[in-house]
C-alpha cells in the first residue's frame, strides 16, 4: 500500500541485514532505536540528518530489492 517507508541496514556499511518497514513515524523511531542499540551510534541531530537520506518509499525499495516472499496475486 502508498505511504509506507523503508530502512535498509544494508544499506549501511556492516553485516547488519535488518529491514524496517512502516509508517514513516514507526519506520523512522525504530531504525533509530535498532541504530543505537546495535550500531552503537549517538542519537542526535547528526544521526537524525543521516538517516534521513535513507529513509525511501516501500515502492521505490521493492523496486530496486525485488519482491518480498509475499506472494503478489500476478506473476
Ligand atoms: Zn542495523
Amino acid at each position: 500500500m502508498a505511504g509506507r517507508k523503508v530502512f535498509d541496514c544494508r544499506d549501511f556499511p556492516g553485516p547488519c541485514s535488518l529491514v524496517v518497514v512502516g509508517t514513516e513515524e514507526e519506520a523512522w523511531e525504530a531504525q533509530i532505536a535498532h541504530t543505537v542499540a546495535v550500531h552503537g551510534q549517538q542519537d542526535g541531530p547528526e544521526l537524525r540528518n543521516l538517516l534521513r537520506d535513507y529513509i525511501r518509499d516501500e515502492e521505490e525499495w521493492l523496486a530496486a530489492h525485488g519482491a518480498p516472499s509475499k506472494q503478489e496475486a500476478t506473476r
